[in-house]
This record gives structure tokens, C-alpha cells and sequence, in this order.
């Protein structure tokens, strides 16, 4: 599966200790393979993970079970909670921009592709989906403003890489990388002008330094 699109759902439920097992557990009892969503970020109700932890559920190569009719197009993600009684804490706002950020960039989906549950039926209006995928659910959640959350992310993929300052962490990768690969140098004899061109390289540089 290659995604177009990404759904952010509410788990609807406001219990205490809900997870990515919980959830796996309930699709699980639907006689789902498991879990339904790609991801899953938890909630300051949970008396062993952090608000905001990031879960991994299916693989983003496998279609989910989270928003029938757009399966095959899109990933979805759970943030823990009820978003008809509250909204998603600070920390799993955090999260999810962070989350969806790398989603956007990795597979190129635009801002107008990330979407709440409720609103594949502006798709189904528009005939993207077939208008039998109508949902009545408010997922994500009455409190849960979609326009807000787009707002807060990048316009475009490609934007985002730009926007973003690299980690220290990243340059001091980077910096390691060229290193090794200058250290090793003779082993590649016929790719040491490539490599010379890479190392100096504009974008190389200003990250390795
Ligand atoms: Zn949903």
C-alpha cells in the first residue's frame, strides 16, 4: 500500500491505561489480524507510558482497518482518549505533529490530505469515495478541530524539510558518516570523486557543521 492520505481517529473510549495492546486486543475480538491503525499515541491516563508516546500498530506498508473506504489509501492514526468529551492533551498534540510531519514527508502527502475520521464525508461529497463510505461518527472527536490541526502543519511535503532545523543529533550523525566514509576512502578507489563531490556538497556542509 502506497498512502495518499492520513486519518486521525479518537479510540473514543475514556478509560484509564489504553494502548496500542488494548486496541489490538478489542480488533482482535472483531476477528480483525489486529490492530487497525498504524499508529497509536497515548494519553496522560496510562499509569505505565507517557502522555504522548507513540505506538506502532500495522506496518505503513499494510492497509489499516480504521476508515472504510479510503483503507487501501490511507494510514491512520489513534490518539487515546474520548474526543467528544476531551480534547487530545498537549503532549499527544505534540506528538502528532510531529508524527504526521514525518508521514507528510516521507510518502509526500499534502496538508489537505491529513484528515479527521468525520471527514471522509466530504470526500464521499466530492466523489473520492463512494458515497456509501458516509460515516456518522464524530471521530476524532467534537473537541478535536481538524482545520486547527492542519494549520499547524506544513502546506506542502517539501516545505516541512525546510522548516525543519536538523537535530544536533542529526549534524553530529552526519558529521560521524563523513567521517567514516573519508576514513575508509581507499577502499572505493573509483568513487572517491564522487565522495569528494558529496563531502562538499552545500547541503552536506552546512549539516556537518
Ligand atoms: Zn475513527
Amino acid at each position: 500500500m502506497y498512502p495518499e492520505y492520513i486519518v486521525v481517529h479518537t479510540a473514543a473510549f475514556n478509560g484509564k491505561d489504553c494502548d496500542r495492546d488494548m486496541i489490538d486486543a478489542w480488533h482482535k475480538a472483531r476477528n480483525w489480524s489486529g490492530i487497525g491503525y498504524h499508529f497509536v499515541i497515548v494519553n496522560d491516563q496510562h499509569s505505565s507510558k507517557a502522555d504522548g508516546s507513540v505506538e506502532s500498530g500495522r506496518p505503513t506498508n499494510k492497509a489499516g482497518a480504521h476508515a472504510l473506504g479510503l483503507n487501501s489509501r490511507s494510514l491512520g492514526i489513534c490518539c487515546i482518549g474520548h474526543g467528544d468529551i476531551n480534547d487530545f492533551t498537549p503532549a499527544q498534540y505534540q506528538s502528532l505533529y510531529r508524527l504526521i510531519r514525518r508521514l507528510m514527508t516521507e510518502f509526500a502527502i499534502p496538508v489537505e490530505k491529513v484528515i479527521g475520521h468525520r471527514e471522509l464525508n466530504q470526500l464521499a461529497e466530492r466523489g473520492v469515495i463512494s458515497s456509501r463510505y458516509r460515516t456518522s461518527k464524530s471521530c476524532p472527536g467534537s473537541k478535536v478541530d481538524m482545520d486547527f490541526i492542519r494549520e499547524q502543519l506544513p502546506a506542502t511535503a517539501a516545505l516541512s524539510d525546510a522548516n525543519e532545523q536538523p537535530s544536533p543529533e542529526l549534524r553530529e550523525a552526519i558529521k560521524q558518516a563523513v567521517a567514516v566514509l573519508q576514513q575508509h576512502r581507499s577502499h572505493y578507489p573509483n568513487a572517491q570523486d564522487e565522495l569528494d563531490e558529496f563531502i562538499h556538497h552545500p547541503e552536506v556542509i552546512s549539516l556537518s557543521q
